[in-house]
């Protein structure tokens, strides 16, 4: 849908950069003079902010430039459709936004640009046209502007872009001391010239994956393949490159990859030409689960021949911090097998049902209540005079079970089970053990 929108549409990207590299090469042919200077921009919230019946609109116009009705008129149908699906459940609660584009859908980044690019056709090219603004490119949500300040002043820029929509609220940076920082890059005017330079943030942890850990070499030197491909791809004068290349080293050190390593790697990106990205037509990837080195006795097979191999490592940090789907009230609403304790005697009774557990346990309060002993368990209280208690401190579900087959012999596995560990009313006690399950005794209870 991504695609089909994005061809029937045909947005030009004519104000956005597609990476730093591309925007840095531009930078540096650009002319300026020392009453230009340099501020940034950053949308608030942007995904957020969409307004979705506007942009539908905003595409709907759009699509009908380039094709027929019919077809104009499906594609909206099917967008709205697609973006009115931007509700999200939150502690059981489910919410439904009236604007905003649901964060990582494959489709909001497509319709950001639709939003942005039609203010930006609207309002951009007269500005620039004035040449007050020399320079506008906009990468997602940051906008980079060079404006000449004997023409216009900073903080009008910021009144007129901050009143196009109200749903766009930006946020601006100045320039200091001639430089200014924008996507990972520092930009900064030198006389008649901008020179850039690489920027980490102060809170970039240089951290990368550990070299003497237990994951693929491919992974471990990822980022340092792409570090040394920026160095060389970005315009950097000598000095600048050098003290890169210092700290690409230090960040290696800092992560026991072995300075050699890194020394090669360099000396062999030098010599490669920047290969071309497009893909080989008849290349097939498969990925296989990195538990060890050892997988590349498998992985070697296939070296010679067009399946390119990627790893994914099993042990991930998701896995140990995700949260158990499972929150203790939605037990009560499952069918299966569970158990009821008695409060006095800590035994217990063993039940099946096919509607949830909390049916069910209204059910035996209300036989103890009216003294109507049609349960064993109701039997056991109103015998021995002992003490029931509420749901939730007395009943436990045993097994969810969907499938009414598997209810009565996994009932009376359980009831075995308990019996067996002498935990079982004695009103519930069966005849005969089944000898079917006695391999099958469920050690955990
Ligand atoms: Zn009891």
């Amino acid at each position: 849908m991504t695609k089909i929108i994005d061809q029937c549409t045909t947005l030009d990207n004519q104000y956005n950069v597609t990476n730093s590299i591309n925007l840095a090469n531009e930078l540096i042919k650009l002319e300026i003079t020392d009453t230009h200077k340099l501020i940034s921009f950053d949308i608030k919230d942007l995904y957020v902010n969409i307004p979705i019946q506007e942009t539908i609109n905003i595409a709907q116009k759009r699509m009908a430039k380039n094709n027929d009705p019919q077809k104009t008129q499906q594609i909206i149908k099917l967008l709205k459709v697609i973006l009115e699906q931007n509700y999200f459940s939150f502690r059981q609660q489910i919410f439904q936004p009236t604007q905003g584009v649901a964060m990582g859908s494959p489709i909001s980044g497509l319709i950001a640009e639709l939003f942005l690019q039609h203010f930006e056709e609207i309002h951009l090219k007269y500005i620039l046209d004035a040449k007050k603004i020399t320079y506008y490119t906009r990468y997602v949500d940051d906008i980079l502007i060079i404006y000449d300040s004997a023409k216009i002043n900073a903080q009008d820029i910021d009144t007129y872009i901050n009143s196009i929509h109200s749903n766009l609220k930006l946020k601006i940076t100045h320039e200091e001391q001639g430089s200014i920082n924008f996507l990972d890059l520092t930009i900064t005017r030198n006389q008649n010239k901008l020179e850039i330079d690489i920027y980490r943030k102060p809170t970039a942890t240089d951290t990368t994956i550990n070299f003497l850990s237990n994951h693929p070499i491919e992974h471990k030197m990822a980022a340092y393949r792409y570090y040394i491909d920026r160095m060389h791809a970005l315009p950097l004068d000598e000095s600048k490159k050098r003290k890169e290349w210092q700290t690409i080293q230090r960040i290696g050190k800092n992560n026991n990859v072995p300075t050699q390593l890194l020394k090669k790697l360099n000396k062999r990106m030098q010599q490669k030409t920047r290969p071309p990205t497009d893909k080989k037509a008849n290349e097939i990837w498969a990925t296989f689960t990195f538990h060890s080195p050892k997988i590349r006795a498998v992985t070697n097979i296939f070296r010679n021949s067009n399946i390119k191999i990627a790893f994914k490592t099993a042990e991930t940090t998701q896995k140990i911090i995700k949260p158990h789907r499972q929150n203790p009230t939605s037990a009560y609403e499952k069918s299966g097998i569970y158990k009821l304790t008695c409060k006095t005697c800590k035994k217990a009774y063993v039940g099946q049902t096919r509607r949830n557990l909390r049916a069910r346990h209204q059910e035996h309060t209300r036989y103890i209540k009216n003294n109507d002993p049609r349960s064993a368990y109701a039997l056991h209280i109103l015998n021995n005079k002992h003490e029931y208690g509420t749901m939730e401190e007395t009943m436990t579900l045993l097994k969810s079970i969907d499938k009414q087959t598997l209810l009565l012999p996994t009932e009376q596995l359980y009831i075995q089970t308990l019996h067996g560990n002498n935990e079982l009313i004695p009103e519930q006690i069966p005849n005969e053990p089944n000898p079917l399950f006695e391999p099958l005794q469920i050690p955990h209870l």
